[in-house]
């Protein structure tokens, strides 16, 4: 069975090439051009018994804001969403990160930079149904998280017990952003929200220990303003 997008998205250009390439590539398209329209074909699909797979959500809508759509739909599942803007503020990205989106395109973005990011998405709905991932192998790079073993080129790395929590928190979101809160969140505890210095310091620690040029990093990557992302090993 094709897996099921609902594409949110008021601008019927945008809409009609996303819905056919995303049809060339075997899914099956839900297209809304408002909020009202989103949430009717949710809530019919869930009265059907089978959601979305994976939504494309839009923010600037004529009746309202996308990420209205969003707050409703994770009161309930964990579809994957992924924001599609041309609003690229980082405060806005930001928001919408911790408030559950998967990721954040900001317009215009190139259709195979989208299609990436949902199989990513799609990848990571997946992996949370099955044992977490625990190994990742990329640029030289291998981490076994179960073994607490990390090398790079075939030499063993060591981590401090920080910085490997900190590798581990991003190898099991790999090819996705997670937010300095995130982060400083899950490695570090709830009282240290604020303290992006740490994540700075750390960051550039694991840097110099598994890049082959700290300076130009081709593994663990800054999101200006939002957070950091580890290369998704097949990237
Ligand atoms: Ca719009």
């Amino acid at each position: 069975m094709s897996l099921c997008v609902l594409l949110v998205e008021d601008d019927r250009e945008l809409r009609t090439t996303l819905s056919e390439a995303m049809q060339v590539e075997g899914y099956r398209v839900l297209a809304s051009a408002s909020l009202a329209d989103a949430l009717a074909v949710l809530a019919h699909e869930n009265d059907r018994g089978c959601g979305p797979d994976l939504v494309l959500l839009d923010l600037g809508l004529p009746d309202g804001d996308g990420e209205a759509l969003l707050t409703a739909l994770r009161r309930r599942s964990s579809t994957p969403v992924i924001v599609i803007s041309a609003r690229g503020s980082e405060p806005s990205k930001i928001r919408l990160l911790d408030s559950g989106a998967d990721d954040y395109l900001v317009k215009p973005f190139s259709l195979a930079e989208l299609l990436a990011r949902m199989r990513v998405a799609l990848r990571h709905r997946g992996t949370t149904l099955r044992p977490a991932v625990l190994q990742y192998e990329h640029r030289g790079v291998c981490v076994d998280l179960a073994q607490r073993h990390v090398a790079r080129d075939g030499v063993e790395v060591h981590l401090t017990p920080t910085e490997f929590r900190l590798l581990a928190r991003l190898v099991r979101s790999a090819g996705q952003v997670v937010t300095h809160r995130q982060l400083l969140l899950d490695v570090w505890g709830a009282e240290f929200t604020e303290h992006t210095h740490y994540l700075r310091l750390y960051m550039a620690q694991l840097r110099a220990k598994l890049e082959a040029d700290s300076a130009d990093p081709g593994l663990l990557l800054t999101e200006p303003g939002v957070g950091y992302r580890l290369v998704e090993a097949t990237e």
